[in-house]
């Protein structure tokens, strides 16, 4: 729509107070809210343009509108509208505008032209020349409606790239992104609407206007290979697994898998030489896949090394172990073919195992360091990949060490409680199996039992046995057992029968925890299921501690206990007769940046000093779907360096392992920004339609895709207050809508249920997500009580995995690219593609940006995501953070430090310790080196600093004849430490990673009342 311009003196009257906290996850700024107040013209356009870039002296225009008329009838008023259609406008350069009347409307259709390294960049604009009445209804008639402006290039001139210079320039990952994405060209840019364009044989031939872009970004799948190929039977589960029986078809089957991949690595290395300027760029991608490849060789070659008999073995157990539980959860997901196929790799699986695999099991490769980062979209099967490695890895050094090879031998770790219980459930279907090979195979029965651990925060697991034994009093006693069980595990990993009955049951036998002795065991229900006796997990932190778990599952957060609790040291080995753990597995490493990341550093470079006790140093995997700079992350994060894994190629997200779906079809995009009415007007407006489209679609026929497809609305907030003010109007004000329209449409009438709209962000504890995530779970078709509008926070965006999700509207475009992305692929992760409709505000600068270069920015959307970094090293950092790491350091590194009350132990007089604490320092300092080498003289003098200041406290505690504890717990005088709320000397540390800095979280300035304008 376009408006007739606003009077002069009245330039800015219309102004929305810019109004948004960004609280659900504690980072970032308010952006760049409120820097600007919105004028008139973006509230109320008179003109839209487009610009682009031409080496013709003239273009060719077309115009498309209506106006409307009210005709004079009795009764509410109507509008009558009049198309208008004018093409073959010539605009060349230097020429006056051309004045055109639509209906009544003068309008003016004119261009600027700049020169631009040799061409010409363009804007040719449309503006309505009428004034305004200041009367919104009188204004009516001197309205342009459905506008559509397309620009045609002069005969025998072209439309070039527009604006090539956006990405040259920058540091070499930015070089390489121009290269991969060279063919995802921009054309136009549009100025308060969409911009358009078609290519023809590489060339563009027209650039438009669009008022509601849309844009499909292809799934991307994995690739596979032709069947009856050795290099296909090399993904088999049940070949693999005679690595040891008979490994020479494994091997060559293994041969044909890496040749198969070379052939294409070759071919990169070929094309690179094609590059001309941009040669050493091409080389540099190519060079990483031909790395990759090495690898991957290296990695055979060790598993055909005669003397590498445990390896084949363990590389065999490892896969019957995946294989089993593949299967298992093939049965699970029921199906005709349910548990018949033999179970596969994916090629990018086994490419990931082959490459990791000699650094993972020899802890002297050249490669330990190396950071292996699995780069793969969502839902690709990164997990599954890692945990093939971790299975080989925990055979591997049991069959090489025996018993000392038990106890904690892989640390998984997430970012999220939530997700932590979704990745339990797999995780642990693996260690199932491997107690199922412990029950039936020789070269496994001598071996001590396989178990995993859930080391999460307190407010979701009993952390000692008192507490898990009242938990189980109270699962008991609940009429709700779903909602009251603390244990984490909904239901048995292996069969997945439900671990508590739906309401309470007086015989015990229906509940899958029960006492033996003084501890809660966990079992199966089911008493078909082969762990109807005991299960092989564990939940209760003191269990942990006393039993460190095959596979401790753990949060980011709860490493900070290792300051707290000593006892906390035995899952990293400490203290115990085992091996320390060799493979720590990081989970969604983009979540860690900011604020976060940064706080989890400095506890990683902690561990990585007291994981390295023994001499030898963990590898570390981690994967993610959406990373920039990850060189400068992992660095800053581990001070290691990183290779990403699969090595991408040289054409845009094409790798070998991967591409965009052959038919195009993925998650639609589409774009809605709208003019002229305040936003709870645009959100009511915008979810109505959403809210019929299962209805719509029904209309038309039958089951063009299942009732349940579009069912539930997931509205996605990117702050809370925005959010709360959602909620209200989709009860009230949406409802109000769908009814009249149901009738006007000739649709059975729809409404928004109050009791079916589910709030999912951090306000909600964590004890409900469960549920939560079970209502959502609820398929229409089958129960009413499915969900209709889900309202989240950016909380959504991380792992949450509900595959019957497919309808989401954006509410405002996200903070960043990496988030939009993981928000968006939310949807659509099922049998149903996805539809994400993004709303964007006019009066927001960002908005509009994205609103106008919709279609460039979707068809390369990795392209822009934003480097991430973290700075544990920073002044602000140290002062969060490095109390806490040198006690977490001290006390799991020197037994008389370990207890609550010797504290007043530290003693730097005594020359010993004085000399362990300064060797202790000195390994936690190269780390800080290895991270950032500028900040290593100030971290140490910061550390001695804290260290005297202890010395000093215990001094004088000694004294006085005073015990001086770490923390304020029973009979201690005075505490070093003090928590967020206590008063008194003390350092002040937190007891998770995000308490670490509450102010964050808390003291969010309330922003002034708002006051909206055109409320209807
Ligand atoms: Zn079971």
């Amino acid at each position: 729509m376009l408006f007739p311009a606003a009077p002069e003196a009245d330039g800015q009257a219309q102004t929305e107070p810019q109004d948004e906290i960004s609280a659900d996850v504690p980072e970032g700024d308010l952006e760049e809210d409120g820097a600007a107040v919105p004028l008139a013209e973006d509230w109320r356009p008179s003109s839209v343009a487009i610009s682009f870039v031409t080496d013709g002296a003239s273009v060719e225009a077309s115009l498309s509108c209506g106006t409307y008329s009210q005709e004079s009838v009795e009764g509410p008023p109507k509008w009558r509208r009049r198309p208008f259609a004018s093409d073959k406008i010539s605009l060349a350069k230097g020429r006056r505008p051309e004045l055109l009347t639509v209906g009544d409307v003068p309008v003016e259709i004119g261009s600027r032209w700049r020169d631009f390294r040799g061409n010409f960049l363009v804007t040719v604009h449309v503006r309505v020349l009428s004034e305004s009445t200041g009367d919104e209804r009188l204004d009516i008639p001197q309205m342009l409606f459905q506008v559509g402006l397309s620009v045609s290039p002069a005969a025998g001139a072209q439309f070039m790239e527009y604006d090539t210079t956006r990405l040259s320039g920058g540091d070499q990952e930015t070089a390489e992104l121009r290269l991969r994405y060279r063919n995802r060209k921009v054309y136009a840019v549009g100025h308060g609407m969409a911009a358009d364009w078609e290519v023809a044989d590489g060339c563009c031939t027209r650039v438009g206007l669009e008022p509601v872009p849309a844009f499909v970004v292809p799934a991307v799948e994995t690739t596979g290979f032709p069947e009856n190929t050795p290099e296909a039977q090399s993904l088999e589960l049940a070949h693999l697994m005679r690595m040891d029986s008979d490994p020479e078809p494994v091997l060559q089957s293994l041969d044909a898998f890496t040749d198969a991949f070379a052939e294409w690595v070759d071919e990169q290395m070929w094309r690179a030489e094609g590059f001309g300027d941009e040669v050493e760029v091409a080389r540099r991608i190519a060079g990483r896949s031909q790395d990759a490849l090495e690898r991957m060789r290296a990695g055979v070659a060790l598993l055909r090394d005669p003397a590498q008999g445990r390896l084949r073995t363990a590389f065999a157990l490892g896969m019957a172990a995946m294989r089993l539980q593949m299967r298992q959860s093939s049965i699970n997901r029921g199906g005709p073919e349910a548990g018949s196929k033999e179970p596969q790799w994916r090629p990018f699986q086994l490419g990931f195992l082959l490459v990791s695999l000699a650094s993972t099991v020899d802890e002297k490769h050249g490669d330990r360091d190396l950071v292996d980062l699995i780069w793969f979209p969502t839902g690709g099967g990164k997990t599954e990949a890692y945990l093939g490695l971790a299975a080989i890895e925990i055979f591997h050094r049991r069959l090489l060490h025996g018993t000392a090879g038990g106890g904690t031998a892989v640390i998984t770790r997430y970012t999220l409680r939530l997700l932590t219980s979704q990745q339990f459930q797999r995780a642990a279907a693996l260690v199932c199996a491997m107690e199922l090979l412990r029950r039936t195979d020789p070269r496994v029965m001598g071996m001590t039992p396989f178990t995993i651990g859930l080391w999460v925060g307190k407010d979701v697991t009993p952390n000692n046995r008192l507490a898990a034994k009242a938990a189980l009093d109270r699962l008991m006693k609940a009429a709700r057992p779903e909602e009251a069980n603390e244990f984490q595990v909904e239901s048995c990993p292996w069969c997945l029968t439900p671990m508590v009955p739906k309401s309470r049951s007086a015989r015990p036998k229906d509940y899958g925890m029960r006492l033996l002795g003084k501890d809660v065991v966990l079992h199966c229900v089911d008493t078909s299921c082969r762990f109807s006796d005991e299960l092989p997990l564990a939940v209760v932190d003191e269990v942990l501690y006393d039993e460190p778990p095959t596979i401790l599952l753990a949060t980011v957060d709860k490493f900070a206990r290792l300051q707290f609790k000593p006892a906390a040291g035995r899952l990293l080995g400490l203290g115990t007769p085992f091996k320390q753990p060799s493979l720590v597995i990081q989970d969604e490493l983009h979540l860690l940046s900011g604020p976060l990341g940064t706080t989890v550093a400095v506890f990683d470079a902690v561990i990585q000093v007291l994981l390295s006790r023994m001499g030898t140093s963990p590898k570390i995997v981690a994967s993610t779907a959406t990373i920039r700079a990850s060189d400068e992350q992992v660095q800053g994060l581990y001070g290691r360096k990183v290779a990403l894994y699969p090595p991408s190629g040289l054409d845009d997200d094409r790798t070998f392992f991967s591409r965009p779906v052959e038919n195009g079809e993925g998650r639609l995009y589409v774009g809605l920004m709208p003019q002229s009415v305040s936003q709870p007007s645009a959100v009511i407006s915008a979810v109505t339609p959403l809210i019929e489209i299962p209805d719509v679609l029904s209309s038309r026929g039958e089951d063009i895709v299942p009732r349940d497809a579009y069912w539930t609305l997931v509205m996605y907030h990117n702050s809370l207050r925005e959010l709360g003010r959602t909620g209200t109007l989709v009860v009230d004000d949406v409802r109000a809508r769908l009814e009249p329209r149901a009738e006007r449409l000739g649709l059975p009438p729809r409404t928004v249920r109050a009791e079916r709209v589910l709030e999912l962000t951090s306000r909600r504890g964590a004890e409900q997500l469960p549920s939560d995530l079970r209502a959502l779970r609820v398929r229409v078709d089958e129960s009413p009580t499915a969900i209709d509008v889900v309202l989240s926070s950016n909380m959504l965006s991380v792992g949450i995995d509900i595959p019957r999700l497919a309808l989401m509207l954006m509410v405002g475009q996200p903070k960043t690219t990496a988030e939009y992305i993981q928000a968006t692929s939310r949807v659509g992760r099922g049998d149903t593609r996805g539809i994400v409709v993004t709303l964007f505000r006019s009066s927001r600068a960002r908005d509009r940006s994205h609103f106008e270069t919709f279609r460039g920015y979707h068809e390369a959307l990795y392209r822009s995501v934003e480097p991430t970094s973290v700075t544990p090293w920073s002044l602000a950092s140290r002062d969060r953070s490095l109390a806490g790491a040198l006690v977490a350091l001290v006390r799991q590194s020197f037994n008389q430090l370990a207890e609550n009350d010797t504290a007043g132990r530290f003693d730097l007089d005594d020359m010993a310790l004085s000399d362990a604490v300064t060797g202790l320092l000195d390994r936690f300092l190269t780390y800080v080196a290895r991270a950032d080498d500028l900040e290593v003289e100030e971290t140490r003098r910061a550390a001695w600093s804290l260290l005297r200041d202890w010395d000093r406290r215990a001094h004088s505690a000694r004294d006085a004849d005073e015990t001086l504890g770490y923390e304020r717990l029973g009979k201690i005088d005075t505490a070093l430490l003090k928590r967020f709320g206590q008063m008194g000397e003390g350092w002040l540390v937190g007891d998770s990673m995000r308490s670490v800095e509450p102010s964050v979280a808390v003291n969010v300035q309330e922003p002034q009342e708002e006051a909206h304008r055109g409320e209807d």
